[in-house]
C-alpha cells in the first residue's frame, strides 16, 4: 500500500515579514501590522512583538501596552497578494493538487512526486523551502506527513523556519508528548473538559476509553480519539469547495406566525450544524431566506461574531434577522423561509471559534 505525500506550507509571520524585508529600518525589531488606533486590531505581529505576547487578532491598545516600543505599521494586502501569488506559483512547480487555506498557507499533495520521480518527501519538502526563500527573501515552515492533519502538526512544530517530517512509522512517538491543544480542533474548552479528566498529553487522549470520552463530548469523541492516532483521510481540495450550506421550506399556505416560523427554522439550523459538522466546517455568517406570497426572494444576513456549528447559536442568528425583517410589519405572510450559513472555515482561529 502506497501512502500518501501532503505538505503544509504556512509563511512565518507573514505580513510582519513582509514589511520587515520591504524596510530594513524594522528589521529586528517588534512590528506590529494593523491599525495603531483605539479601535484597530494586530493583523500580524513580528517575532520579536510576540516575545512581549503580541498576538495577531489583538486590539492594537492592548499590543501597545504589552510593547510600548514596538512600530505599527498599516497593512499593505495588495503587496502581500503579490508576494502571495509569487509563493503559489511555486507550490504550482511541485503540485497540482494545492489547497490554499489563506495568502501564507496551504496543503500540497506530492503523491506523485514521491511515486513518479522517486523523490523523498523530505526532499522535496527542503526544496520547496529553499525556492520560497530564494524568490522572496522570506522564510516558510514547512510540514510533511502522509494526511493533514500530521502535515499540518509538523509546520507548526518547529516555527519559524522549521522542516519536519513525521515518517509514518513515527506518528505515534511523535504525538503522545504533545499537549493536546496542539491538535487541530480542540479549542480551549474541548481542552479545559479534558483537562478535567486528567488528560493533558495526546498519548493520554489516545488512551482514553471511548465510553468515557463518549459521556463528555458525544459524538465527537470519536474525532478525538482518531486525531489523537493521527488519523486524517481529508483530501487535499483543489477544487473550490461549496462554500455555504442552506437548508428551506416551502409551505402549501402562507404562515403569519413569528413562533411557528422559528419552529421551522430550528429544524433548519440542526440540520445545517449537522452538515457543518459532518463536512468539518465552521460558519462565521448565517442567512435567512423569505419569500413572501406575490413579493420576490429576499435574504438577509450577519455575522455570528465568530466562527461556529452549534444549531443554537445559528438558530439565535437566524431568529434575530427574521424578528429584524417582520418588526415593523402589521402583517405579513410567508410562504418559504430558509437558514444559511457561508463564511466557511475547516480550521478558525482557536480564539475565533464559539462552541
Ligand atoms: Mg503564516
Amino acid at each position: 500500500m502506497t501512502h500518501r505525500a501532503i505538505i503544509h506550507v504556512d509563511m512565518d509571520a507573514f505580513y510582519a515579514s513582509v514589511e520587515q524585508r520591504d524596510n530594513p529600518g524594522l528589521r529586528g525589531r517588534p512590528v506590529m501590522v494593523g491599525g495603531s488606533g483605539n479601535r484597530g486590531v494586530v493583523a500580524a505581529a513580528s517575532y520579536e512583538a510576540r516575545q512581549f505576547g503580541v498576538r495577531s487578532a489583538m486590539p492594537s491598545a492592548r499590543a501597545r501596552r504589552l510593547c510600548p516600543s514596538g512600530v505599527f505599521v498599516p497593512a499593505r494586502f495588495e503587496r502581500y497578494r503579490a508576494v502571495s501569488r509569487q509563493v503559489f506559483e511555486i507550490f504550482g512547480d511541485f503540485s497540482s493538487r494545492i489547497e490554499g487555506l489563506s495568502l501564507d498557507e496551504a496543503f500540497l499533495d506530492v503523491s506523485e512526486w514521491v511515486g513518479e520521480k522517486q523523490k523523498s518527501l523530505p526532499d522535496i519538502g527542503a526544496e520547496l523551502k529553499r525556492r520560497i526563500t530564494e524568490a522572496t527573501g522570506l522564510t516558510a515552515s514547512v510540514g510533511m506527513a502522509h494526511n493533514k492533519l500530521l502535515a499540518k502538526i509538523a509546520s507548526d512544530y518547529d516555527k519559524p523556519d522549521g522542516l519536519v517530517h513525521i515518517p509514518i512509522d513515527q506518528v505515534q512517538r511523535f504525538l503522545d508528548p504533545l499537549p493536546i491543544r496542539r491538535l487541530s480542533g480542540i479549542g480551549p474548552r474541548t481542552a479545559g473538559r479534558l483537562h478535567g479528566i486528567g488528560v493533558f498529553t495526546v498519548g493520554q487522549l489516545r488512551r482514553t476509553s471511548l465510553d468515557v470520552l463518549s459521556g463528555l463530548f458525544g459524538k465527537h469523541a470519536l474525532e478525538l480519539v482518531e486525531r489523537a492516532a493521527g488519523i486524517d483521510e481529508r483530501e487535499v481540495t483543489t477544487e473550490r469547495v461549496r462554500r455555504s450550506i442552506s437548508q428551506e421550506t416551502t409551505f402549501s399556505d402562507d404562515r403569519h406566525d413569528i413562533e411557528a416560523l422559528v419552529a421551522v427554522m430550528a429544524e433548519q439550523a440542526e440540520k445545517v450544524a449537522q452538515r457543518l459538522a459532518d463536512r468539518g466546517f465552521y460558519a462565521r455568517t448565517v442567512t435567512i431566506k423569505l419569500r413572501s406570497s406575490g413579493f420576490s426572494t429576499i435574504t438577509r444576513s450577519q455575522s455570528l461574531g465568530g466562527h461556529t456549528r452549534s444549531a443554537r447559536r445559528i438558530l439565535a442568528g437566524a431568529r434575530e434577522l427574521l424578528e429584524g425583517w417582520a418588526g415593523w410589519r402589521q402583517q405579513f405572510a410567508v410562504r418559504l423561509i430558509g437558514v444559511g450559513v457561508t463564511g466557511l472555515s475547516e480550521r478558525p482561529d482557536e480564539s475565533d471559534l464559539l462552541e
